[in-house]
């Protein structure tokens, strides 16, 4: 029988659907003649604090700025390392390691492949500048609970929200528990723009003054430097303005993720696992599939005509340019899931007749 392809993601379906809105909002800006640093980023910005609950929103160019920004605006004197997991596509230690800082790595849990407060514990002193917790896949992670245990060396915790924003779980939106939360609006993302971008935000209004320096050359004001350890990294009117007219639509197509997901969870066979995401704490961002040999999984489906990819082939201790310093990094659950994760495809998007060939393909696993 031959199926259709089913493409492990498609932006074109949304642009299309969306083509006359986002023709005139390019024409508005056109319009108004205002590129950076206008309205519509000032409203954005206000716009995302206000849909997490917190009180300060910071554009950036992208999820990887807003994560090495971040960590710069929590240095001080003394602490040098930050802490995450290593499965997490490693945008982290690539922000850390350009914001100066030594990684260390925590085991992930096996259940949902989100750091484990349990493995942190003994990383954890005086010597740590912050946690980056990643909410994979659009699963909220614990933060209230890594918030505590941080607590006592004052460490904060700084949530890396890029796959999840409108993930709800009972302590509140990703991003409104950390000191600071990074979010990117790389296209892919569940709330993308039409290119990059990204978003920093916080309730504490003295670090975020501190990042709208940073974001722009260390400025106090027009070309006076006075803040040290600044760049430019600004989010423009254009994405601004699109990011205002899809951040209302978000929940509602997180809605659509999680019931794709849920269906593929269902219909897996028995040599299959597909990761839950069946409430509000979780956005759905990627549909990822556990088994044992990840690539006969994802060469079964793709005779199915189903597009998979892997979110993430390497984990970060081993990446060619990090192993040398972490020669002795041992992590157990991390290391046991290489070879054995696949994403399966799922945006706002897909058909009813796609839907159910991917779960058809998973079924016959
Ligand atoms: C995409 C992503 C980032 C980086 O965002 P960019 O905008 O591409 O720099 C960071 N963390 C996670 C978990 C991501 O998925």
């Amino acid at each position: 029988m031959i199926r259709t392809q089913v493409p492990l993601n498609d932006l074109g379906r949304a642009l299309k659907a969306q083509s006359e809105e986002l023709t005139s909002i390019v024409a508005d800006v056109v319009a108004r003649g205002w590129l950076v640093h206008g309205t519509q980023h000032a409203a954005f910005e206000g716009e995302l604090a206000a849909y997490v609950g917190v009180s300060e929103g910071i554009g950036v160019a992208s999820g990887t700025d807003a994560l090495e920004l971040s960590l710069r605006a929590l240095r001080v004197p003394g602490r040098n390392v930050v802490v995450t997991a290593a499965n997490a596509g490693a945008y982290t230690s690539v922000a850390a390691r350009l914001a100066g800082f030594e990684v260390r790595y925590v085991d992930v849990d096996p259940a949902t492949h989100l750091l484990d407060p349990a493995a942190l514990a003994s990383l954890l002193d005086e010597g740590v500048a912050a946690v980056v917790v990643t909410h994979l896949y659009g699963r909220a992670a614990d933060v209230p609970e890594l918030v505590r245990m941080c607590a006592p060396y004052g460490v904060p915790v700084v949530e890396d929200c890029a796959q999840a924003i409108g993930a709800a779980p009972d302590w509140g939106r990703v991003g409104s528990a950390g000191t600071l939360a990074a979010f990117s609006f790389y296209p892919t993302k569940n709330l993308g723009a039409l290119g990059d971008g990204g978003a920093i935000v916080t309730s504490d209004a003295e670090l975020a003054e501190r990042l709208r320096h940073l974001r722009q050359y260390g400025w106090t004001g027009k070309y006076t430097i006075a803040v040290d350890g600044g760049r430019n990294s600004r989010l423009d009117e254009l994405q601004a303005a699109i990011l205002r007219y899809r951040l209302p639509l978000v929940d509602c197509w997180n809605a659509r993720r999680r019931e794709i997901i849920t269906r593929y969870e269902d219909a897996a066979g028995e040599h299959v696992t597909v990761l839950e995401a069946r409430g509000p704490y979780h956005a759905a961002h990627l549909a990822v599939a556990v088994t044992d040999d990840a690539a006969d999984l994802a060469g079964h489906l793709a005779d199915r005509g189903v597009g998979t990819g892997v979110h993430y082939p390497i984990p970060d201790h081993r990446q060619p340019v990090f192993a040398a310093d972490h020669g002795s990094t041992v992590l157990p659950v991390t290391d046991g899931l290489v070879g054995r994760i696949l994403s399966l495809p799922c945006f706002p998007e897909l058909t009813e007749g796609e839907v159910e060939q991917v779960c058809d393909g998973l079924a016959r696993y």
